[in-house]
């Protein structure tokens, strides 16, 4: 399974060369090529061959995930899949849409993919993906927690790709009981150790990730896992093979 980060930066203004488009996920494995999230500012070498993937997976409608929230993009004709909640917030649709139900598994080609709800946003939905080819991975950009028991959305778990909004400042809101916002990478870390995830890579970086000097950073990440975890920051063009 190859896994490559077209963009890697989260609904903020500042900018950095690492961290210029907003997040989104290629997986390739055997014959099949998918794509997760296409946003509004979506890396330019991405259209020209966007209907060589087989699909695309959307996690939520706020616009750094979704370009049809707020504009049409009538040159994307494979199938996007989402949820209908995330279907109807936006002002636009892709040609080929196609609704998931959370909490089920579907196969898509080699890939089994499962979808889970995340705490993320009260308006505009949010859920993470659960893949499976040779390697299982999830891939949650915007995430306070997953609704559903951890243990069993964490179980078996070879990597994790999670929100990097915040290093260690509380980025968790409340409105009428119900939590919104972003968890903390150190919490996410903490669920690594917890869950038996060796790896972690931080996507859809905030101000605080973005800004931070790279050896400050290096070095919070080595305190939090305390050596026992794999974790990284990924950058623009970051690719890897699992
Ligand atoms: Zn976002
Ligand atoms: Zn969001």
């Amino acid at each position: 399974m190859i896994i490559e980060f077209p963009g890697t930066r989260g609904e903020i203004e500042e900018s950095s060369a690492e961290h210029k488009y907003h997040s989104s996920l290629i997986i390739r494995y055997k014959k099949t090529g998918a794509l997760i999230d296409f946003g509004l500012k979506y890396n330019p070498q991405l259209i020209n061959k966007i209907n060589d993937f087989d699909f695309i997976l959307i996690t939520h409608a706020h616009p750094d995930h979704y370009i049809w929230t707020v504009e049409d993009e009538d040159r994307i004709n494979i199938p996007v899949y989402l949820t209908r909640i995330a279907l109807d917030y936006g002002k636009y649709k892709p040609k080929d849409y196609r609704i998931f139900q959370t909490g089920k598994k579907y196969s898509l080609k080699c890939l089994d993919i499962t979808i889970y709800k995340v705490i993320h946003s009260l308006r505009c939905p949010a859920v993470g993906y659960k893949i499976k080819g040779d390697k299982t991975i999830i891939y949650a950009p915007d995430i306070v927690d997953f609704e559903e028991d951890k243990g069993t959305v964490l179980k078996d778990v070879d990597l994790l790709i999670a929100d990097g909004s915040s290093l260690n400042i509380n980025m968790v809101r409340r409105k009428e009981g119900k939590l919104f916002g972003h968890t903390r990478v150190k919490t996410i870390i903490e669920w690594c150790k917890k869950y038996n995830i060796g790896s972690l890579i931080v996507t859809h970086c905030g101000k605080q990730i973005v800004n931070m000097d790279k050896k400050e950073l290096a070095s919070r990440l080595e305190e939090y896992t305390g050596g026992k975890i794999d974790a990284i920051v990924a950058y623009d063009g970051y690719r890897m093979e699992l």
